[in-house]
């Protein structure tokens, strides 16, 4: 273990000491929002290179506004990293931030934290809070409890306490929560962690929202299940909007006013991804399909997503008469949404996908997420990689882009014109008025919205 330093001991009097088992997206966020304040804590992964690097001060992720705090807590003696298990040993509270990806029938893979929770029994050498922040179906809690307790001579509690950070925007949402909901039939494990919470929740107590486990492992599946429909349906509406000649954005603010609505995801896109949305609405409907029930909504959503992530390819073979071939294609964007280098089930990596699979060829740029994308593509692969925005544009014969970052949005437009062969784009993201590209002199292939075809 190291960050450790001398002021280990004076720092933590008062505090908790935490573990948080698997340093990903979630746990690495958990892990350095708690020892901001106040706590020390150990931050475990198997990932032998990426323990590595943050023993070296390095971020394995890019998420805005974590560095500052992940240093400062480094340096304080309050934040440190291993990859020996047995470092939790004098946790009071044990996060488990694991992998919980789709297994071959849709459903949760619970391997990684069963796995680890076999091995926690005979590590623990005290009462222990063992939290699952992992996203799992209901009844993990109690086969978390029944792995734990093989090996185990100590008392330990469960707690479902799962995490409704955005990737992108996770340091705020997690310092500053809108709630947080703890899965405890056990009063001492609510007490614990109530007082763990307390710092981020002083103005307003009652965010904490405490339930049975069940409850709370079906609450962050129905929250996601909402969502990924929320963005479903608006997709479909914009595909509707196109046939009938009306305009998404217009159609946007016109139900996101009204309140029952709420304004917030109802934007048109190439589809939703990332590590969650995907993975979790499967989930959602194996759960169901699981208890016999036909959960038709969700079924729907998932189909209707897939055929969303195709929507700018199939724009795209319209517009170049289905024939791609040897042409060339700028992307804009390769994360599955802005403010992060994330490409888990990214639409940018379906669309590229999609393109070289018609024998086009692709110059991708993305402002963080270049590296992780490389590995979705093989050597054979014709797609190259540029770190600036207008140089990926040059002899292409269309820009398409896929993710919303804020650099995309008012580019320079004459800078594209010149490097560009071609003259359209195609927008996955409805960045720009129509008005604008007009007088741009850009043919423009929106969601939702008329196409402009005449520059
Ligand atoms: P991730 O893949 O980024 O991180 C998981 C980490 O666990 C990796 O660093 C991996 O090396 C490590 N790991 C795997 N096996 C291990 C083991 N045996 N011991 C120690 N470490 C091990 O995943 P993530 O995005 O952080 O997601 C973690 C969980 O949180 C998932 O269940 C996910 O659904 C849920 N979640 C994710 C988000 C998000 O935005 N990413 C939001 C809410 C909830």
């Amino acid at each position: 273990m190291v960050g450790q330093g001398k002021n280990y001991q004076r720092k933590i009097g008062g505090f908790m000491k935490i573990a948080v088992i698997g340093a990903g997206y979630v746990g690495l966020v958990t892990g350095t929002c708690f020892a901001e304040m106040g706590n020390s804590v150990v931050c475990i992964d198997i990932d032998k290179e990426k323990v590595k690097k943050m023993e070296k001060g390095s971020m394995p992720i890019y998420e805005p506004g974590l560095e500052d705090i992940f240093q400062r807590n480094i340096k304080e003696g309050r934040l440190s990293f291993s990859h020996d298990i047995n470092d939790v040993k004098k946790s009071g509270v044990v996060f488990l931030a694991l992998p919980t990806p789709p297994g071959e029938n849709g459903s949760a893979d619970l391997s990684y934290v069963l796995a680890v929770a076999e091995q926690l029994g005979s590590i623990l050498n005290n009462y222990a809070v063992i939290v699952d922040k992992s996203t799992v179906p209901v009844g993990t809690a109690k086969l978390v409890s029944s792995y734990v307790g093989k090996n185990s001579k100590k008392k330990f509690d469960v707690v479902s306490n799962p995490e409704f950070l955005r990737e992108g925007q996770a340091v705020e949402d997690f310092l500053r929560p809108e709630r947080i909901v703890l899965g405890t039939s056990s009063p001492r494990a609510e007490k614990i962690m109530r007082k763990l919470y307390e710092p981020f929740v002083k103005r307003d107590p009652g965010k904490i929202i405490v339930t049975d486990e069940a409850s709370a492992e079906m609450i962050k599946y129905a929250a996601n299940g909402f969502l990924a429909t929320k963005i479903g349906y608006i997709n479909q509406i914009a595909n509707l909007c196109e046939k009938v000649g009306a305009d998404i954005n217009s159609v946007r603010m016109g139900i996101g006013s009204d309140s029952r609505i709420g304004s917030q995801f109802l934007y048109a896109g190439p589809g939703y991804g990332g590590s969650c949305f995907p993975k979790d609405t499967q989930a959602l409907a194996h759960i169901a399909s699981n208890s016999g029930y036909d959960f038709t909504i969700i079924k729907s959503v998932i189909e209707a997503n897939n055929r969303q992530k195709e929507v700018i390819t199939h724009k795209v073979l319209d517009y170049f008469h289905n024939n791609i071939k040897g042409r060339n294609f700028a992307l804009w964007g390769l994360a599955f949404k802005d403010n992060t280098d994330d490409v888990r089930e990214s639409p940018a990596i379906t669309i590229a996908k999609s393109i070289l699979k018609n024998g086009g060829s692709v110059a991708a740029f993305d402002p963080q997420a270049n590296e992780t994308a490389k590995k979705q593509f093989s050597k054979k692969d014709k797609i190259k990689f540029s770190d600036n925005m207008y140089s990926v544009l040059e002899d292409v014969d269309a820009l398409v882009i896929a993710t919303n970052w804020r650099e995309f949005s008012e580019p320079n437009f004459k800078k594209m014109r010149s490097a560009m062969r071609g003259d359209v784009i195609f927008d996955g993201r409805n960045l720009y008025s129509l008005d604008t590209v007009a007088k741009e002199k850009f043919n423009y292939v929106s969601i939702g919205r008329r196409a402009l075809l005449n520059a």
